[in-house]
């Protein structure tokens, strides 16, 4: 009813918002006929005018009808000359002139919308109008494409018009140098994918040290093409650019032998419940099977027995009454009890494993405590109605039970996660191991993640399963969700043939709007209703012969699986059947878009996972249109509608005929996890299922609708989940790196640096007058040690109060810093100034990410604990934050007198230092050892005269040439090999070294 209602708003608006667009098509129109007359010239030269016409205070809106018109009429004279273009090293004929349907599409992503047009109806071509016309503005456009071979192609292909009518376009590709991508930045118009953008942006944000090494020129305008692709499927994982910690805290290699024993047990117990259960079907108690194989369930959901019992619709049933029956509130002591009966408990929905009484005892027999949450709330209490204990004393109990919880909780995940990696993730299906590694698979497109890892432990708790090298936890140096890189444009549109099912999330997260641009040629598919079968045996037996029988008549066909290995069963099943296909798995971009290409083609069989080929267009060859057209068949049911929307529709394009079917069965994962298979259960009785043979009712179809709207909702969550966390962190990075840039742009950073040390005097001030009594010797002693202002505490005693201190102080400081730049290059100054700051934001920043990190995955132990963890862990980031603030600022001043662009300014600076200061005040004096823990830029004895390029040149990873048996600057007790060598960097990777 609600969905009815919605299509119905969204239908009527819809239409009513592309009705509105129409008269501008008109005019466009009328523009473009008048431009036919003119030369080529003239028509190049009408950018320059547009230009001119922006200068003197035109909006882009009031130039649109003109500039779509330039570039229609720019494509007929293309298709009128028979241009031939050299795209991706071959030749295509330009042979397209925009459609009105086209000409809306290019307005709807003008004006910052999702324009949701079919596949085939051109959205390469429609993204060129806006880009002209925004890049006129010469702020740069940035086209997002899902892959880098798309991103080259489009480049090459529309670069055509774009270069003909005087714009520069550029291209990003994985493995560029930081000139090449400024080159492509410096383009009116950049094509890319969004983790090409994504890193650039973290590169130029967190890591680059100078003007120079930032690529990126500003966020103004971004079309991303397959916008649904990359804003909901890839807005899971996080951009990250990490390196590895030097400590490690997981126990995974000490609980893996005891939890495979605890295992094996659980097994049997199983195994033993499943036997027990098929006598019962024997005996015709199939309730009391249920019942059995209900716990089955519970306790090791992927058990042989169980999956194959559940092929049976009535014993499916069974199980399904009886969770049902179980989880009513009513029941919940039994289901208590149940759950007790076993030595833990997996829910494979939540994915979260649970420990019995009995699991717990199992794995220390001699304190099953070990392995339970102490209760904190209790234990607090207690310690807080303790009359014998004094307030320090009750504090101290309090954190020596926090440090206690924290230990237990940290125990009892990595015992969940292995739990988890031993019973619901299987190897093959979720992941490989490859070259003694752990390769995730990922679950929509088949394709293998190299690189990628399962966070919050698990995927080293696989590791530990699979006996391979566990890695080290990585630090994150710079992070960013995908969401939230593309909030930094000014303006974003997107276009894909299907947004329409998660318009709701493109607008409360991006504020997209979606609208539904109408077919150039209306569309004549036959979408047939879905076939079910019981088992996936059947499925693909019926399959295969579909396939066969299509086959023999020449018809094409597209065959969508939704994993790498179902293409492969399929492809081994044809092969016994001699049938020539191929199979495509989203690994090499070019070569499957070559292939895709000719998937129209008679008698053509092409077997791929959702991803291959997107993007890539499929024409029919002479003669196939008769023959029925491209017949799409999906066999499996995707998690989400979208998807399958999408397979659908790489058939009949353009008016072409063709149609689709989707084989399903209930071994499919959707249906094992979401369906409502009791309904469905029914529903085959009643319309008389046989073995071997589908099912096609319109009623099954929206069963499976039901069980995929679910899953939507689900990940939906997730993603609101992931966004809601990365909220925290994003405000927290939008300041630090808006500080840094402030700090790498001034030409004359002095005033800021000032600001920070004045900051930092202020609080320190503040805070030794609010003690009773003031206190004056720790501020005295304070700024001695930080500054070389030589003060005592007569001289503080003189003045009065705090205001007049921190006045004084700042005075001196000044004074001292006079006297420090006067032995200095004031070029080197200006350099070294914008390093202490960048230096300071840089590891401290990179610190508390370390610690974020950390705080992430303490939160969400503490959701063991009674507490909401979104709201412990906004407070808890917020105090951090606060605190990493003051240490940059307290850095900022410790610094700032302990570096000099070069040896000699800095002995002559010690010199002129004032006697009264006492020098063995300055901690200067302490640098014996080489190189301060802090990781900055300190002078150091016997530094040499190399140091003006070093000061210059921090964060390079490229300063001077280090021996691989050198001592490594960073940690000077380790061998440049086996500390920053160690991860793949050239240089140490300390800040300044
Ligand atoms: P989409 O991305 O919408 O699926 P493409 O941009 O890949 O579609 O284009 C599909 C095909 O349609 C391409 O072969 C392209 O050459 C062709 N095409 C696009 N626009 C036109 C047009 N106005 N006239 C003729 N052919 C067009
Ligand atoms: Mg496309």
């Amino acid at each position: 009813m609600i969905g009815w209602v919605l299509k119905k708003i969204l239908g009527t608006q819809n239409q009513r918002e592309v009705r509105r667009l129409t008269p501008l098509v008109g005019e466009i129109n009328r523009h473009e006929e008048a431009l036919r007359a003119l030369s080529f010239d003239e028509l190049r030269g009408k950018t320059v005018a547009f230009r001119e016409r922006l200068a003197r205070g035109e909006s882009l809106d009031q130039l649109l009808p003109e500039a779509f018109a330039v570039v229609k009429n720019c494509c007929r004279r293309f298709t009128e000359e028979k241009r031939k273009i050299r795209v991706r090293g071959q030749e295509i004929l330009w042979e397209m002139i925009p459609f009105d349907v086209q000409l809306i599409g290019g307005m709807v992503l003008h004006s910052g919308r999702i324009a949701e047009m079919a596949t085939g109806e051109g959205k390469t071509l429609v993204a060129t109008l806006p880009t002209y016309l925004n890049a006129l503005s010469g702020k740069g456009v940035h086209i997002v494409t899902v892959n880098d071979y798309l991103a080259a192609r489009d480049a090459d292909w529309m670069g055509e018009v774009y270069r003909e009518l005087g714009l520069t376009v550029g291209c990003l590709q994985h493995g560029q140098t930081q000139s090449e991508r400024r080159a492509q930045y410096a383009c009116d118009i950049t094509y890319g994918t969004s983790s090409e953008f994504g890193f650039d942006y973290l590169r130029d944000n967190g890591m680059a040290t100078t003007p120079e090494d930032q690529v990126q020129r500003g966020h103004f305008y971004s079309i991303i093409d397959e916008v649904d692709s990359i804003l909901i499927d890839e807005a899971r994982t996080p951009l990250i650019i990490s390196g590895p910690v030097t400590v490690s805290t997981h126990q995974f290699d000490k609980y893996k032998s005891i939890i495979e024993g605890l295992v094996r047990r659980q097994n049997a117990l199983c195994t033993d419940w499943a036997n027990q259960a098929k006598e019962r079907i024997e005996k015709g108690d199939l309730q009391g099977a249920g019942r059995l194989l209900f716990k089955v369930k519970m306790g090791s959901p992927r058990n042989k027995l169980l999956l194959k019992f559940q092929e049976d619709p009535g014993t499916r049933r069974a199980v399904d009454d009886a969770e049902l029956e179980m989880y009513q509130d009513t029941r919940r002591t039994e289901l208590y009890k149940t759950k007790e009966e076993m030595y833990f408990s997996i829910d494979e929905r939540n994915s979260e494993a649970d420990l019995s009484e009995m699991g717990r005892t199992f794995l220390n027999p001699n304190d099953p405590n070990f392995f339970s949450v102490p209760d904190l709330i209790t234990t607090n209490h207690d310690i807080d109605s303790n009359a014998g204990l004094s307030a320090e004393e009750k504090l101290k109990a309090k954190a020596a039970a926090q440090a206690e919880y924290e230990e237990a909780s940290q125990r009892i995940h990595n015992i969940s996660q292995l739990l988890r990696a031993y019973c619901v993730f299987e190897k093959d299906v979720h992941y490989v191991v490859q070259e003694n590694k752990v390769i995730i698979v990922d679950e929509y497109t088949g394709r293998l993640m190299p690189g990628r890892r399962w966070s919050d432990g698990l995927h080293q708790a696989v590791e530990a399963k699979e006996g391979v090298q566990i890695d080290r936890e990585t630090q994150t140096l710079a992070t960013i969700t995908i969401q939230n890189y593309f909030r930094l444009y000014e303006k974003l549109a997107g276009m894909t043939g299907t947004a329409e099912t998660e318009a709701n999330e493109f607008k409360d997260i991006y504020r997209l709007g979606v609208v539904v641009i109408p077919t150039n040629r209306d569309c004549i598919r036959k979408d047939a209703d879905d076939l079910i079968f019981k088992t996936r045996r059947e499925k693909l037996n019926a399959l295969i012969e579909e396939i066969k029988k299509r086959n023999a008549a020449g018809q094409p066909m597209l065959v969508g699986t939704a994993s790498v290995e179902s293409s492969e069963i399929i492809s081994r099943m044809l092969r016994r059947e001699n049938i020539p296909h191929s199979v495509l798995n989203a690994k090499q971009h070019q070569l499957e878009a070559e292939i895709v290409a000719r998937a129209g083609e008679r008698g053509a069989v092409m077997i791929a996972t959702n991803m291959a080929g997107r993007g890539t267009d499929i024409k029919l060859s002479p003669g196939v249109a008769e023959l029925g057209g491209l017949h799409v068949v999906g066999t499996e049911r995707h998690e989400s509608r979208r998807i399958d929307r999408q397979l659908r529709g790489r058939c009949a394009r353009q008016g072409d005929p063709g149609s689709s079917q989707f084989f399903i069965s209930f071994e499919d994962d959707l249906m094992r996890n979401f369906g409502d298979s009791r309904k469905i259960a029914g529903l085959m009785t009643k319309l008389g299922m046989e073995e071997n043979e589908g099912l096609q009712h319109p009623w099954l179809n929206r069963s499976v609708e039901t069980a995929q709207k679910r899953v939507e909702g689900r990940n939906y969550q997730v993603r609101k989940h992931t966004l809601q966390y990365d909220d925290v962190m994003n405000q927290q990075r939008t300041v630090i790196y808006a500080w840094r840039s402030d700090m790498l742009n001034s030409t004359d950073p002095r005033p800021e640096v000032f600001e920070t040390v004045d900051e930092r005097i202020t609080s320190e001030v503040e805070a030794r007058a609010g003690t009773d009594p003031v206190d004056l010797e720790g501020l005295v002693h304070w700024a001695n040690s930080a500054m070389p202002v030589g003060l005592q505490k007569e001289d503080f005693q003189k003045v009065g109060g705090k205001e007049e201190w921190a006045k004084l102080l700042k005075e001196k400081v000044r004074e001292a810093y006079e006297v420090k730049v006067k032995f200095e290059n004031p070029e080197a100054v200006k350099a070294l100034e914008r390093f202490v700051v960048l230096g300071a934001i840089d590891r401290l920043w990179q610190e508390h990410l370390y610690a974020m990190d950390g705080l992430r995955t303490s939160i969400n132990l503490r959701a063991y604990g009674q507490k909401d963890p979104l709201i412990e862990y906004k407070n808890e980031a917020y105090g951090m934050f606060g605190e990493l603030m003051a240490r940059i600022k307290e850095e900022v001043v410790h610094n700032l007198f302990r570096s000099a662009s070069s040896l000699s300014a800095f002995e002559s600076f010690l010199s002129a230092l004032p006697q009264r200061a006492g020098r063995g005040e300055l901690p200067m004096q302490a640098q014996a050892q080489p190189v301060e823990s802090d990781g900055s830029m300190s002078m150091q004895s016997g530094g040499g005269s190399t140091l003006v390029e070093e000061v210059l040149a921090p964060i390079k990873r490229q300063g001077p040439k280090l021996g691989r048996n050198d001592p490594c600057p960073l940690d000077p007790n380790k061998k440049f090999k086996n500390c920053c060598g160690a991860t793949g960097s050239k240089g140490c990777l300390k800040v300044g070294a």
